[in-house]
């Protein structure tokens, strides 16, 4: 943890995560030291914030360098909507910048680090009101909107906070998009949003807090390790909504080694069921009239044609007619026990099937190769 700014605590921009999984701060500080992702999104993301940070686009290529204008653009029309609305009240105020990329720590109430949040940019208006923005530099399609984002409340009390600030507006700059996403906080708001981030930081901290996988362990840095995301990603449900829904026996080996015993047991004793689900799904969408199947997206392939030899006897001796070799013909040929086990009964006149299959393997062991199968699991 010695070179994570946040001191291995809740940070803004994963809050929505710890809010809707108490157990995920746990499991993190478990896991110790996790890389961040290295990935050409993520390189993208901290060129434009450095240069947003320093004004500067030096080292940006032509697409990345509309994105940076069009982040600054933003930045120049919501302040100045801002002061604006300040300007509306009446109030006199005084305005600055404050520090870039600056962190705010939140305090529980021994004065212990709770959780922090960064602003990439913060303006103030003395002494009521405060501006804070965050960049997003890639597509962020599932940013949730700014009224219900947690990064956002958590990010606007750490700066009311800071500042002893009432008013609070909090602006997403989706520079991508050309689009700022907005919310404002008055005190009162302020106030709830300080028990909500309170309540989850309470749950995170319980002993054994639970650990709720979702569509959200996706930004979960702790997902390599978390045993409850290998188990929600094995749902049929899951499955049929990832894009890439194949789970081939590569990837099942890595998610079955990741999850508990226990779980392993659940799943294999729920096999059958499983299969049962999917027959009856299978038979339901093969009785749909075509135009409901195609509706679904499906059609009916082309049959498989078997070819088995039915009159063994006459295919048999026509090939020993063209001269294949007896002994190559035999070492072809079987013999099932479950095929013959009827055959001997009724010519024997045995009284059952397990009689006529014990008296083939008794009379004509001369003849078998007893192969052992795999040992199955079976319950105690
Ligand atoms: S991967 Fe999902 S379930 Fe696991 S800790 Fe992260 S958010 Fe929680």
């Amino acid at each position: 943890m010695s070179d994570d700014p946040r001191l291995g605590l809740p940070s803004a921009s994963s809050f929505a995560i710890d809010a809707l999984c108490p157990g995920r701060q746990q499991l993190l500080r478990e896991l110790g030291d996790i890389p961040e992702p290295v990935d050409e999104d993520a390189d993208k993301g901290t060129r434009l914030h450095a240069a947003w940070e320093k004004e500067d686009p030096t080292g940006l290529d032509s697409e990345d360098v509309e994105i940076y204008e069009c982040g600054l653009k933003l930045v120049g029309e919501v302040k100045k909507e801002w002061i604006e609305i300040i300007r509306g009240t009446g109030a006199s105020f005084e305005l600055s910048e404050g520090p870039r990329e600056e962190r705010f720590w939140l305090h529980d109430s021994n004065g212990k680090v709770a959780a922090s949040g960064q602003a990439d940019r913060h303006y103030v208006a003395l002494p009521n009101y405060v501006l804070a923005i965050d960049f997003k530099s890639l597509w962020c399609r599932s940013l949730v909107p700014s009224e219900l984002n947690k990064q956002a409340q958590l990010l606007s009390v750490l700066v009311a906070r800071e500042y002893g600030a009432t008013h609070v507006r909090f602006a997403f700059l989706k520079a991508m998009f050309g689009k700022a996403d907005i919310v404002d906080y008055t005190s009162e708001d302020l106030e709830r949003a300080q028990y909500s981030i309170q309540q989850v930081l309470w749950e995170s901290n319980q002993k054994d807090a639970q650990r709720r996988p979702g569509a959200h362990c996706r930004h979960c840095k702790a997902a390599a390790g978390c045993p409850e995301v290998a188990a929600w990603q094995m749902l049929p449900s899951v499955q049929s909504k990832a894009q890439n829904g194949h789970i081939t026996p590569k990837v099942a080996t890595e998610l079955v080694v990741k999850i508990s015993l226990l779980d392993c047991r659940k799943i294999w004793e729920s096999s059958t069921a499983r299969h049962n689900i999917e027959d009856a799904c299978k038979a339901r969408l093969k009785a749909l009239p075509e135009p409901m199947l195609s509706g679904l997206g499906l059609t009916f392939g082309k049959p498989k044609i078997l070819h088995p030899i039915t009159n063994v006897q006459s295919a048999f001796e026509f090939l020993l007619s063209l001269g294949v070799p007896a002994a190559k013909l035999w070492s072809v040929t079987k013999m099932s026990n479950g095929e013959l086990a009827p055959v001997v009964q009724e010519a024997l006149g045995l009284p059952s099937k397990d009689a006529a299959e014990k008296w083939i393997r008794d009379k004509l062991g001369g003849y078998i190769t007893p192969k052992a199968t795999e040992r199955p699991l079976e319950r105690i």
